[in-house]
């Protein structure tokens, strides 16, 4: 079985190269990042010239790239992935991407035979490196079961979530989570500097309470430190944010928290801060008040 690799960026290089290690035989493309591609390569893969020569040869094709525009790309646009896919292929699109842009790529991708899952993840890079991610997964259960083993070799948890879609719902429902919690810690320690109480004292006091949770943990010390450093960075967020708001608009749900954090992160995008990692959230408070969180 040979499985196919189209994007090997911040995540997907890590992954397949988990995927080598787990003895699979790999064929691999990234339009715009050759060194990658060079890199995968010297770890036994088989580099491609185009992601039309991953298709041709794939028997599972795992595509890892930013947003529902670029799946679409590498899928049917002119180097077009889908093109040459035998049918009875089986397209497992990991990126995070809207839910909506998912089932339009499944539908066409059916018209050819050629089965999908969405199955975005959660963990980032130190976890894609681990192979410990947390796939949360859409499509047939019998196509899921079929990849299951294969998405294991990269996460240690993988989860059906439902029928097509249905990954990318769950995974906007974690970036909702984890912005707002960030903004809520963001919001906490500013004001409780400004109240006279050290930063480190109200994370140490609290962290093992009610309030505590993973979102904290790894982003307090971070914020303390003044180190956003990415990590994840904020116009990823500010993508996964805009694709809940065209999700909410579609299912006439209210989302007045993911607004307003959409809101600061959109402000530090245009302060060029959009590279930055997402608990530069803190920043937003930091201009505003002027007050710069110490350890
Ligand atoms: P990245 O920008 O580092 O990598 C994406 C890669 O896709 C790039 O190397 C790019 O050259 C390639 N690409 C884009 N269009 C292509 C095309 N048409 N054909 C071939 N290659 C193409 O992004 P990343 O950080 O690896 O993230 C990938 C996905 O995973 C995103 O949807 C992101 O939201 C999600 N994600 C990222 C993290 C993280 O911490 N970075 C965590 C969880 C999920």
């Amino acid at each position: 079985m040979k499985i196919g690799f189209i994007g090997l960026g911040i995540m997907g290089r890590p992954m397949a190269k988990n995927l080598l290690k787990a003895g699979y035989d790999l064929i691999v493309a990234d339009k715009f990042a050759a060194e990658a591609v060079a890199d995968v390569a010297s770890c036994g893969a088989q580099a491609a010239a185009s992601n039309k020569e991953v298709g041709a040869a794939a028997d599972i094709l795992i595509t890892m790239v930013p947003n529902s525009p670029n799946v679409m790309e590498a899928l049917f646009g002119e180097d077009g992935a889908a093109a040459t896919l035998k049918p009875g292929t089986i397209v497992v699109d990991c990126s995070s991407i809207s839910p909506i842009a998912s089932r339009e790529i499944c539908a066409k991708l059916a018209a050819q035979d050629v089965e999908m899952l969405d199955a975005p993840v959660s963990g980032g890079e130190p976890k894609a490196i681990d192979g410990t991610l947390a796939f949360m997964v859409g499509g047939k259960q019998e196509v899921f079961d079929q990849c299951k083993p294969l998405l294991e070799k990269m996460g240690s948890s993988v989860v059906r979530c439902g029928d097509i879609g249905a990954g990318n719902v769950t995974k906007l429902c974690n970036q909702i989570c984890v912005a707002v919690n960030i903004a809520a810690l963001a919001e906490a320690l500013t004001l409780g500097q400004l109240a006279g109480v050290e930063p480190e004292s109200i994370f140490e006091a609290i962290k093992g309470g009610l309030a505590g949770s993973t979102v904290m943990n790894a982003k307090a010390p971070m914020m303390m430190d003044q180190n956003f450093k990415p990590g994840f960075r904020i116009d990823l967020h500010i993508k996964d944010l805009n694709n809940v708001v065209d999700t909410a608009k579609a299912v006439d749900s209210p989302i007045p928290l993911t607004q307003s954090t959409l809101e600061m992160m959109k402000i530090l995008h245009r302060d060029g801060d959009g590279s930055l990692d997402h608990s530069a959230l803190l920043k937003y408070y930091q201009k505003l008040t002027g007050e710069i969180l110490h350890r």
